[in-house]
């Protein structure tokens, strides 16, 4: 039934548990493992809110960012298995490489580092799940 799976991670327990279910209920499937780097901005400690604030991080902290993201991309993968790497936004990341790829189904967690426990959805998945051409399977880590 489905033979090409999209895998977005951002290294989370949720999206741990999307790659092992698509492993599991979809063994004949090819597996595309995907993880855009989000240059846009990083929260810092705002003391004066209390809160975060957006920063976007210079270049070469970028890059250096990039490096041990694509390590820990190699890490999850196994054999057999095709890891992509984009940077930029997440939702247009994975709509792109979802058309690109000419993947029939993706698979990915509910929730993921941002982690506002309390949402029934991560911003990312939500958008993603709205606007996907193909069928798009949730999991939430247990
Ligand atoms: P928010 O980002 O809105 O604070 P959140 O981090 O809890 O909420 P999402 O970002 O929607 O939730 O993450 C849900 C799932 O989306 C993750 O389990 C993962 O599958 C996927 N995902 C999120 N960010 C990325 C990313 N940068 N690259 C690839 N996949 C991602
Ligand atoms: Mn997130």
């Amino acid at each position: 039934m489905f033979q090409k799976i999209l895998v977005p991670t951002d290294f989370s327990p949720s999206a741990d548990a999307a790659l092992d279910l698509a492993r599991r209920a979809f063994p004949q499937a090819r597996l595309s493992i995907l993880h855009v780097q989000d240059v846009r901005a990083m929260g810092v400690p705002d003391l004066s809110t209390g809160g975060l604030a957006p920063v976007i991080p210079p270049v070469d902290v970028q890059q250096e960012i990039g490096q041990a993201e694509r390590e820990r991309l190699r890490a999850l993968t196994l054999e057999g298995e095709e890891a992509d790497m984009l940077v930029g936004d997440p939702v247009q990341g994975i709509l792109k490489a979802a058309r690109d790829l000419g993947v029939d189904l993706i698979v990915m967690g509910t929730h993921g580092r941002g982690g506002l426990a309390h949402l029934f959805l991560g911003s990312v998945t939500e958008t993603v799940v709205r606007e996907s051409p193909v069928p798009v399977l949730t999991i939430r880590h247990a």
